[in-house]
């Protein structure tokens, strides 16, 4: 996140024109060797490593061209960049690289995974159809949101939703964090290496946090919680200046001042497609083993459709590398008619992995 930066870029730019060349130049298998589903880090990853593999694998990007990081701007934790990278430029890298090594590439939105038979089948939103040997899902996840209306505007700009990417851009600044569970409580003390004072605010007059964590937030001289409070409004116009909040018992309504505002208020899976077809956790997050398979032979998962413990893009293009790696083994064993492991991935669970 960088404050008041203008972003001239667009990752969808130069997604957009991989898909012309795509489309015009190539002729694509009756079955592809290996679909990827999304265009954050992990998917891009994935297209690299499966690309230099000579699988040919076609992307499909969904909507969020470049995922989640694309929506920000300065990224100074990625490894490589010494002075940082802006999100749209970091992901537009990624997808040139796994363009260059014969990644396809289609702008569209997979509406429909089927898991049966010998191969997978994948329908769009534009009402194309296709087939693949094997699935790399990185479909990633979405925080959830306030559903404020500056807030898409401001996201960027004083808005965020991790602490660990954008914390470091609020030295002595003045914050405000929303949410009231372990994540915001967690989120709220990493801040206060940071901040110079911490308003968390919460909608109900106790907190859902474990008890450990509650009791360190609430004895922190630079935390104040504000109870029974919402935000209504976020106000700023180049950056976030200041919220809203609104007392849910009194009515009464305040502006605060705030240099930035973290929300934890939970994140969202995109599992939609594959729910009753993989396996998943309570969250809805897929199950995937060490070597990121699902419970179905042939369907790898990687990045935060499975991850909900780090959410970084440096992990999420690790887990889309172990997926390629993974997949282009399995394809191996599937030309030669075996996969001596598949009858233990069926056996993946969350109760399996947990034991
Ligand atoms: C504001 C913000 C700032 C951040 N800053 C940093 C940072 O500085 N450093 C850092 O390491 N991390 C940062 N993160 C976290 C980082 O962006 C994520 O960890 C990373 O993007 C996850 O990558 P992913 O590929 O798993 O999923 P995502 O980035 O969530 O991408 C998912 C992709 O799947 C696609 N998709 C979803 N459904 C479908 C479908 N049905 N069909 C086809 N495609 C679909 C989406 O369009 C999208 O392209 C930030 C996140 C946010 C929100």
């Amino acid at each position: 996140m960088l404050e008041g930066l203008n972003l001239s870029h667009s990752a969808g730019d130069g997604v957009a024109k991989a898909e012309e060349r795509a489309s015009d130049e190539e002729v694509r298998p009756e079955i592809e060797n290996v679909i990827i589903i999304g265009s954050g880090p992990a998917g891009w990853a994935a297209a690299v490593y499966t690309a230099r593999a000579d699988l040919r694998p076609l992307l499909i990007s969904g909507n969020e061209i470049g995922g989640q990081v694309a929506t920000t701007t300065l990224v100074e934790n990625y490894p490589g960049y010494d002075d940082g990278i802006l999100g749209p430029d970091l992901v537009e890298k990624m997808q040139a690289q796994a363009v260059k090594f014969g990644t396809a590439v289609r702008i569209d939105y997979v509406t429909e995974v089927d898991m049966e038979g010998t191969s997978f089948g994948v329908k769009t939103a534009s009402g194309k159809s296709y087939r693949a040997k094997a699935l790399i899902v990185a479909t990633g996840a979405s925080p959830r949101k306030l559903g404020l209306p500056e807030e898409e505007r401001l996201t960027g700009r004083g808005v965020s939703y991790c602490a660990t990417c954008d914390g470091f851009f609020f030295r002595n600044k003045e914050l405000v964090v929303v949410g009231g569970g372990d994540s915001a409580l967690e989120e709220t003390l990493f801040l206060t290496k940071f901040a110079s004072m911490i308003h968390v605010i919460h909608r109900r007059d106790q907190l859902r946090a474990g008890a450990t964590l509650q009791r360190r937030a609430l004895a922190h001289p630079k935390i104040e919680f504000i109870w029974n409070s919402v935000v209504t409004a976020l106000n700023g116009d180049v950056k976030l200046e200041s919220v809203t909040l609104k007392n849910l018992v009194s009515g009464e309504t305040r502006d605060l001042p705030a240099d930035g505002l973290f929300v934890y208020i939970g994140h969202l899976p995109n599992n939609q497609l594959f729910l009753g077809k993989l396996a998943s956790d309570e969250l809805g997050y897929l199950v995937t083993d060490k070597l990121m398979r699902t419970s179905v032979p042939g369907v790898f998962a990687a990045g935060e459709i499975q991850d909900h413990r780090f959410r970084q893009v440096a992990t999420s293009v690790g887990q889309g590398v172990a997926a390629a790696m993974e997949a282009e083994k399995y394809l191996a064993n599937l030309e030669d008619r075996s996969y001596p492991d598949a009858e233990d991935v069926r056996q993946l669970t969350p109760a399996a992995l947990a034991a």
